[in-house]
């Protein structure tokens, strides 16, 4: 079998249906209850897949569809999280207040996580199919802990769950393990003395591909006002990739399109598979196909071609519908122009 050049992929995370949540939120509410809720996260799940085969993309995901947010929904499946009284912090370093659940005991995973995603995305694409999980530093900073009471070992715990899910999310034929530590452009010292140590932990024993997300966050109001803090050049990957470059994760993301983000920092992952964020998820601008082949070739400069992945910049859940379906047409057409350009 030959490899596609730039297989395209979105990060993770698409807009919920109406019939499904509320929409344009991050933590938007179910509005079905039991079984019925359970029939339609499945619906929404199996018409993203369409929708991102028929866009042309070659690396398939559940769109997220199952969990209201990407980290409370892993959170939901472990014990020792008090849900009944979330209290207000300022999470990802103050940048935004979230309402958060509480650690009050030991750690453990109640069951399976992703295994009803995993296994319907298995049943019906013969596509590589990647699954997305929290990664612990962003975990943690998305909580209130009354237990660990040492944010490291409180990581640690969970990255020890995280890979017990990891480990089953590949014995259900997952092609691709993704961990997304927006966290990371956040406390840049923290990633070089524990964040890689605990993403090893995430993969220990996995032999499936496994990859890491970075990035400045979905497209809402306190991101946006956050970026406009952070100068000409956004350079935190700079602090943080020769770490993850020397470490055993595949594939790395970073934003490229519409970001600050200087492109030659791509050559600091030499070895890496890059996921290169093509799609500006903060604009409901769609890109041209065009301009999504020229960011690739601008990559190019820096990243082997079959070490390319043309991708989201982030998650679009808050996004409309239509607009997030343009995007993905966008980003499909736009590696097929690359590979007629670069091939
Ligand atoms: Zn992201």
């Amino acid at each position: 079998m030959t490899t596609q050049l730039f297989p395209a992929a979105v990060c993770g995370s698409l807009p919920k249906p109406a019939w499904l949540s509320e929409t344009n939120k991050l933590w938007p509410a179910w509005l079905q209850q039991g079984d019925d809720l359970v029939a339609a996260k499945r619906d929404a799940t199996l018409l993203w897949m369409k929708e991102q085969e028929d866009a042309g993309l070659s690396i398939i995901g559940d769109g997220e569809q199952s969990r209201q947010h990407f980290v409370h929904g892993f959170l939901e499946f472990v014990e020792g999280i008090d849900f009944e009284h979330k209290v207000k912090i300022g999470i990802r370093n103050n940048r935004y207040d979230a309402m958060v659940p509480v650690v009050t005991g030991p750690l453990r995973l109640k069951g399976r996580v992703h295994q009803n995603e995993a296994k319907l995305l298995r049943a019906h694409t013969s596509q590589k199919i990647k699954i997305t999980m929290p990664g612990p530093m962003t975990i943690i900073d998305t909580l209130a802990d009354n237990y660990y009471g040492d944010k490291v070992k409180l990581a640690m715990a969970f990255a020890e769950l995280l890979n017990q899910e990891a480990r089953a999310l590949q014995a259900d034929g997952v092609d691709i393990i993704q961990f997304d530590e927006p966290a990371f452009n956040v406390y840049m010292d923290d990633v070089k003395t524990w964040g890689v140590d605990a993403l090893h932990k995430c993969i220990e024993g996995l032999s499936c591909t496994t990859a890491v997300h970075i990035c400045y966050g979905y497209g809402i109001k306190a991101n946006l006002d956050w970026k406009e803090t952070l100068g000409g050049e956004w350079r935190q990957y700079e602090a943080i990739f020769p770490a993850l470059a020397a470490s055993k994760i595949d594939q790395i993301s970073l934003e490229c399109m519409n970001s600050k983000v200087p492109m030659h920092l791509i050559g600091l992952l030499k070895g890496k598979t890059v996921m290169v964020g093509v799609i500006d998820v903060a604009s409901d601008i769609v890109e041209t196909p065009e301009q999504v082949a020229a960011t690739i070739g601008k990559a190019l400069e820096f990243v082997d071609k079959d070490k390319l992945i043309p991708c989201t910049n982030c998650g679009m859940a808050p996004m409309d519908r239509g607009t997030a379906r343009a995007k993905l047409n966008a980003l499909a057409a736009g590696a097929e122009l690359a590979r007629r350009l670069y091939a």
